[in-house]
């Protein structure tokens, strides 16, 4: 299972090492690879429809699409908390823009008026690079997790 254990080790750090959807940090032995689209609504196996996610939320996910995951799991300054994560991963080139974009699709309606502009100094803070031990907190932002 050599190959397997190399999707996890790439999307582990894909997400520096932090459940995509909640924010928690996550271990390498832990994490589970999620479907972003579920096998069973017809997602495929590749790289760009896994994400690293923990326990807790592949549970939560499991055939639920993604729509639904994100409407009845989060809120919207969880939505946008997410959205943030996402595409912080995308601009520094951790992530690709096609998975970001599978994985948020919905932005442009969450940016109104209470969006709240002391989020982009929390991720100006974050220092670059993977959590050292795979657990340790790189961001204040992913300690707000569900
Ligand atoms: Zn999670």
């Amino acid at each position: 299972m050599k190959r397997e254990k190399n999707i996890r080790e790439r999307l582990w750090e894909e997400a520096t090492g932090h459940c995509i959807y909640c924010g928690k940090p996550v271990s390498l032995e832990e994490m589970e690879a999620d479907h972003i689209v579920p096998l069973c609504l017809g997602g495929d196996n590749d790289y760009e429809n896994k994400v690293c996610s923990c326990p807790r939320c592949n549970a939560r996910k499991a055939g639920q699409s993604l729509e639904e995951f994100l409407r009845d799991n989060m809120g919207k300054t969880k939505r946008k908390r997410f959205s943030n994560r996402i595409n912080h991963l995308a601009e520094q080139g951790k992530m690709s823009w096609e998975k970001a974009e599978r994985l948020d699709p919905y932005t442009e309606d969450l940016f109104d008026e209470d969006w709240n502009e002391d989020w982009d100094d929390v991720w100006d803070e974050e220092p670059n690079g993977l959590p050292s031990n795979g657990i340790r907190i790189s961001g204040e932002i992913f300690l707000e997790f569900l």
